[in-house]
């Protein structure tokens, strides 16, 4: 499953941030970009992603696929909610959003760049800023801005 998915790489790179604090992650779909609560940090980054259409099984790649996070942390307990962004097929009719398949790598690329801003934001380190680029797909078609959610909700780049 996904989530569990996160959650491993997660655990892994959040476990020395700070001796004695715990961090938690969850996937949070009414998440707002732009508005996060009071007391907490935002932190937004695109990536590529497979989608498949699970009206009529076609499937496509993007390097546009944006990810939101929010996160606070509040007496050693930290929390982590993540918005993925979705996108539809083209050719169906009403086709569902459907959520991106994002590879292990990139997840990986994903939360150690996380992690960094979460040193920086939360912890009032000093670091340079360099956050890693995600690893690429071949991507031949033209990304559809109304297919995508990222695009609808204005945080898709480009
Ligand atoms: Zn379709
Ligand atoms: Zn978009």
């Amino acid at each position: 499953m996904e989530l569990s998915k996160w959650l491993g790489i997660f655990q892994q790179k959040t476990m020395n941030l700070k001796p004695g604090d715990f961090w938690q992650l969850q996937f949070d779909n009414f998440l707002v970009p732009n508005f996060p609560n009071s007391g907490w940090q935002q932190y937004i980054r695109s990536t590529s992603a497979r989608f498949r259409c699970s009206r009529c099984g076609r499937s496509w790649p993007s390097n546009q696929v944006s990810i939101v996070f929010h996160m606070c942390l509040v007496n050693g307990r930290g929390t982590v909610k993540v918005k993925r962004y979705n996108q539809n097929c083209k050719t169906c009719t009403a086709a569902p959003m459907e959520e991106p398949n994002i590879t292990d790598e990139n997840i990986h690329i994903l939360l150690e760049n996380l992690v960094k801003k979460i040193k920086v934001k939360c912890y009032h380190e000093q670091l340079e800023r360099a956050d890693r680029p995600f690893v690429n797909i071949v991507v031949k078609s033209p990304h559809e801005p109304s297919h995508c959610e990222g695009c609808i909700a204005g945080i898709c780049s480009k």
